[in-house]
């Protein structure tokens, strides 16, 4: 799965997984459904520092939250597509939009999140799994990725 690349709307920034994500969250809550003015956000949580940019730059802007912990969305400058966000400012992990992969299908999602504001026509898969809002990753989770997230000390 590793050397994925992707990019922002305008060509400007392009970048590489250099491995797979450790999970795929697709999410129905309703912040990401405004910023993306969408039905939901494909999030593929990867090391930050394995998304390698080819060219150009991503710059962040802080988002309102309701918690009032820091949301930090990285954009392409020029032309304002969000690449990955950094919920709580942690900057080793990024919740990168999976549909800016060249191949939008290439990481399916593992779970279903926030489902209690997933839009009413949207119907979900039977066979991945469905939350109301989070979930215990330590029972999600595959073991590999799980130490990946604990090697990230987040
Ligand atoms: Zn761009
Ligand atoms: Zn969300």
């Amino acid at each position: 799965m590793s050397g994925l690349e992707g990019g922002c709307a305008c060509g400007a920034v392009r970048y590489r997984l250099t491995s797979g994500p450790m999970f795929v969250n697709c999410c129905h809550c309703s912040d990401c459904q405004r910023q993306a003015g969408s039905a939901f956000v494909i999030n593929a949580l990867i090391e930050t520092d394995r998304i390698e940019i080819l060219s150009g730059e991503v710059v962040p802007t802080a988002m309102p939250t309701d918690s009032g912990r820091p949301h930090l969305v990285y954009r392409c400058p020029d032309c304002g597509t969000t690449i990955w966000s950094d919920y709580g400012d942690r900057k080793v992990l990024a919740f990168l939009r999976a549909t800016t992969l060249d191949d939008r299908a290439a990481l399916a999602p593992d779970v279903h999140i926030f489902t209690r504001s997933k839009l009413p026509w949207v119907r979900l898969p039977p066979d991945v799994p469905a939350v109301e809002v989070y979930y215990d990753m330590d029972k999600l989770w595959p073991a590999e990725s799980l130490a990946r997230r604990k090697a990230l000390g987040v």
